[in-house]
């Protein structure tokens, strides 16, 4: 039985990857912004669609770099449908996250339940961009300018998604983009802070750098965030076939759409009006009421397969252990409610179409039992 893993990284040719590489020998500069540093943020500026860019040795520490710079105090509203990295961002900056209900169909934050949440220590809104759906960004926007908040958005899943022909990463203040090696784009370990205000330039190096402002002269107690000259290379190397891998997921997830999407009681993800995706992930909500199973009997019955499929969120991170005596998951009931349904299945580009037809084939035999 051949297994099937939720995702693989997607690879240049070897040979493409050895001879970007080749020039780090000659001239031994490995890390610190170097050459292959500043060619990909070029890259990456134009490929996004924005101005002002930083990168990052990973994408949570571009999360904490982010809110470091903007110097907040207080609450920050965010959701507990995430990766645990968001939540922990918030937290290891000192900051205080109030948790904001999720939209069911599209599972970002839902903004007529944000006015609700914010106090007078409310300093800043980070939504999230759940498997590259884009929040409701306009709604946000109005909320946060009426009450002069910041908006930070983890854009970690929504790498070259627009909206409106917009990239995604010029909505709020800010986003941070994950080039972990399971995204959709990746430099082995990466991430990237793009923002809207290029007075910061010098910020963003700073908190990548130990704070460090010149030659005798360090800012700030930051850390060590930057990216490394190996890491940059193979995201050049990986843009060069960005769109080709992006069409490739279409492909998977248009062949997923085409064989669940008369399931009773199998819900799938939304198409957003005006929005290009990057089909990062395939998540399915399994309602038992209808389809006579539980979320936990499909991962059951794949797994049972040799495929592989992730609880993709589930717990909340309101639950993390040292969280979990402060908040309660019915605080917001959809998010709540998602968690225990949502499963994402495997989805990569090399995925075979004869590979989906074989999950697809498991979540419909097991209705039928
Ligand atoms: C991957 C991810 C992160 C963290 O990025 P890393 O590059 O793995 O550090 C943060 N938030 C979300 C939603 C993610 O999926």
């Amino acid at each position: 039985m051949k297994k099937i893993l939720v995702t693989q990284s997607s690879m240049p040719p070897f040979e493409e990857y050895v001879e970007e590489i080749r020039s780090i020998w000659d001239s031994r500069w490995l890390t610190n912004f170097g050459s292959k540093h500043a060619e990909l943020s070029d890259k990456l500026c134009e490929y996004l669609g924005v101005q002002n860019i930083a990168l990052f040795v990973n994408g949570h520490s571009a999360l904490e770099g982010m809110l470091e710079v903007m110097d907040l105090k207080g609450e920050v509203i965010t959701t507990p449908f995430t990766f645990a990295s968001t939540t922990n961002a918030i937290v290891r900056k000192g900051l205080k996250p109030v948790f904001c209900d999720i939209d069911p169909n599209d599972f970002t934050l839902d903004a007529d339940k944000l006015e609700a949440c914010i106090t007078e220590n409310t300093c800043a809104i980070m939504p999230v961009h759940v498997y590259g759906n884009v929040c409701q960004v306009e709604k946000i926007q109005q909320i946060a300018d009426k009450y002069n908040l910041k908006v930070f958005y983890d854009a970690a899943h929504a790498f070259g998604v627009k909206k409106n022909g917009v990239g995604v990463g010029n909505f709020g203040d800010a986003s941070m983009f994950s080039f972990h090696a399971t995204k959709v784009f990746h430099s082995i370990e990466g991430g990237a802070v793009v923002y809207s205000d290029g007075s910061l330039v010098n910020a963003f190096k700073q908190c990548r750098d130990f704070g460090i402002s010149g030659p005798e002269d360090i800012h700030y107690t930051a850390g060590n965030g930057k990216m490394n000259e190996f890491s940059a290379a193979m995201g050049i190397c990986n843009m060069r076939h960005i769109n080709e891998e992006i069409a490739k997921r279409k492909k998977v997830v248009e062949k997923y759409r085409e064989l669940l999407q008369d399931i009773p009681g199998i819900q799938l993800n939304v198409i957003q009006e005006n929005v290009e995706s990057n089909y990062a992930y395939f998540p399915i909500v399994v309602h038992p009421e209808h389809y006579g199973h539980t979320r936990d009997d499909v991962f059951a019955a794949l797994a049972e397969q040799g495929i592989g499929a992730r609880k993709y969120f589930y717990p909340l991170t309101s639950t993390i252990e040292s969280l979990r005596s402060i908040y309660d998951p019915n605080d917001t009931p959809v998010a709540q409610h998602v968690a225990n349904r949502v499963l994402t299945l495997p989805l990569y580009a090399n995925l075979a179409l004869e590979d989906v037809e074989r999950i697809c084939s498991v979540v419909r035999s097991l209705k039928n039992k």
